[in-house]
């Protein structure tokens, strides 16, 4: 496993729509594991493939909770509701934070690295922090869902996507 370059904003990549997998290869399993590492290593909660210059639709999330690392390609949303809002901050805007609405809950499908299909739902904080790279995917950052930027102090606690 290695520890990639991530990509900070401004940056195109950042800003465009991914690509679809198709092939779900060793090579695929490696950037995964690369991913992994890179957001152990940046402390990150999440890491959308965009973010180390990839422009696949390929993300990972880890909020630390019994759900593990959760392994998103081509993920799509299928239900929303309720809202939430809250700070966020992003490995691709260092020192940046700002609140945020999303919904509270989502639904969504998307395939293993095995390439096979499975559904998710999520509530909360893991909601937001999925939402938040599934946003990666199509080139729409936090900043653009910004309500009001805060200060690092003002964080009780720094979690970034
Ligand atoms: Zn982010």
């Amino acid at each position: 496993m290695a520890v990639r370059k991530i990509v900070i904003f401004p940056a195109e990549i950042l800003e465009q729509e991914c690509e679809t997998v198709t092939l779900f290869d060793k090579k695929l399993s490696k950037l995964l594991d690369d991913m992994y590492e890179t957001m152990i290593e940046f402390d990150g909660v999440g890491l959308a493939a965009p973010q180390i210059n990839i422009k696949k639709q390929i993300a990972i999330v880890d909020i630390d909770d019994e759900h593990g690392t959760m392994e998103l390609i081509n993920p799509v949303v299928l239900e929303t509701s309720g809202e939430q809002t809250g700070p966020e901050g992003c490995l691709s805007f260092p020192g940046v934070y700002g609140e945020v609405t999303r919904p509270n809950y989502v639904k969504v499908r998307a395939q293993n690295r095995k390439g096979q299909t499975f559904e998710i739902e999520a509530e909360e904080f893991l909601a937001r922090a999925i939402l938040h790279e599934i946003d990666h995917l199509h080139g729409v950052l936090f900043t653009t869902k910004v309500l009001k930027y805060m200060e690092e102090a003002d964080l009780e606690e720094l979690n970034q996507e």
